[in-house]
């Protein structure tokens, strides 16, 4: 008698490699047991993981990373969020997914008690790092509070995969989490953007994408800002869609919005640089009555001109990750091939050399913009 092949037959091993923050900037490849799913959970076989900028924060201050109540360093953390891969394993009472299905994941599982999980904020759950010991709330937050995707299984809850089409790369998709991002600002800006105008500043991962998907959804013009030394990046982000390309180290950022607009100004500013600047200068390219949705951000305060926000009634919103099921409707935005998503992914790398991918990464060398580490 032939019994149907499941989840729990493949082979699985009881351990795997994966990559151990140390110290500060400290990665090691070490072998841990392979994690076993719970209720509502999965395992994933990573096929592939990309580098986030958050990833850097995480790996050399901590932040925002948030283990067993403290910082991450020394605690056998394995970080990285923007990973895909496939379940070969379910969990307790899980008929969301089958073993064999590619998925790519999302990074927060809110804990589903708060008030913000219950509004579907769970990227800003309450309980936050509220996983360990009597502490254990049920909000899981991969390679920020649980272990992440740099290794070669990971769990998951079924509400952060998003199913992954069979013509799209593993690379490709672990850019979905990001699309997720630019999903959850554009919901915030109010969502429907066909028609109207929208200012990208930055052009970083987040940001190109930004223009790929505001272009995609109608919003027209889309304009991007970038420096000098973004050239190949502002490049990239007029194939993806922008309409004006602006290299603020020859023309005033502002002034060119408010020329391309006709003096109006925009409907919407999407602030990817995280440059001191940007608040203010995305201030006075709104429109009166704009929106701006900031989603980098400096490490240090920066002045603003907050009479000119409350005298023009510009609304301004802050998005913390990506959540209201943000990730999956990026995610199906991306299967349907409106722009080439995969032009952002400029690098791979094999699983042995995560810190050579990291670095690349952070110092932006052969123009890297989406640094991928691919397992297989
Ligand atoms: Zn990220
Ligand atoms: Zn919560």
């Amino acid at each position: 008698m032939s019994v149907p092949a499941r989840a729990n037959e493949l082979q699985i091993p009881q351990r795997m490699k994966a990559w151990v923050l140390g110290g500060p900037d400290e990665l090691r490849l070490v072998e841990k047991p392979v994690p076993q799913p719970g209720v509502a959970e999965v395992l994933v076989r990573i096929g592939a993981t990309a580098v986030c900028g958050t990833d850097l924060e995480v790996i050399s201050r901590g932040a925002p990373a948030l283990v067993q109540g403290g910082t991450p360093f020394n605690k056998n953390f394995t970080p990285g969020h923007e990973y895909m891969g496939t379940v070969v394993r379910l969990g307790p009472g899980v008929d969301e997914f089958d073993v064999g299905d590619r998925i790519a994941v999302e990074i927060h599982a809110g804990c589903g008690r708060c008030e913000r999980c219950r509004e579907g904020m769970y990227t800003a759950c309450l309980n936050y790092g509220m996983n360990y010991g009597d502490h254990d709330k049920g909000h899981r937050a991969n390679g920020f509070t649980t272990d992440g995707g740099f290794a070669e299984y990971a769990v998951n809850h079924v509400n952060t995969l998003s199913p992954v089409p069979a013509d799209m790369s593993d690379e490709e998709a672990t850019l979905i989490v990001t699309a997720g991002t630019v999903i959850y600002g554009l919901d915030v800006l109010g969502g429907l953007i066909a028609g109207q105008s929208v200012v990208v500043t930055g052009p970083g991962p987040i940001g190109l994408m930004g223009v790929g998907m505001a272009k995609a959804l109608g919003a027209s013009p889309v304009v991007l800002t970038g420096t000098e030394r973004d050239r190949r990046r502002l490049d990239i982000g007029r194939t993806l869609g922008a309409d004006e390309v602006i290299d603020v180290s020859r023309e005033n950022a502002v002034e060119a919005v408010m020329r391309i607009t006709r003096g109006r100004g925009a409907h919407y500013v999407l602030e990817c640089s995280g440059a001191p600047n940007a608040l203010n200068d995305a201030a006075h390219m709104a429109s009166r009555g704009g929106r701006i949705c900031l989603v980098a951000f400096p490490h240090e305060p920066v002045p603003v001109d907050v009479a000119h926000l409350v005298s023009n009634n510009i609304y301004l919103f802050g998005i913390r990750g990506e959540g209201r099921s943000a990730t999956r409707r990026g995610a199906a935005l991306m299967a349907q091939k409106r722009f080439p998503a995969k032009l952002l992914h400029t690098h791979t790398f094999s699983f042995e050399e995560v810190p050579t991918a990291i670095q690349y990464a952070s110092q932006r060398i052969e123009d890297a913009i989406k640094v991928v580490v691919k397992m297989h």
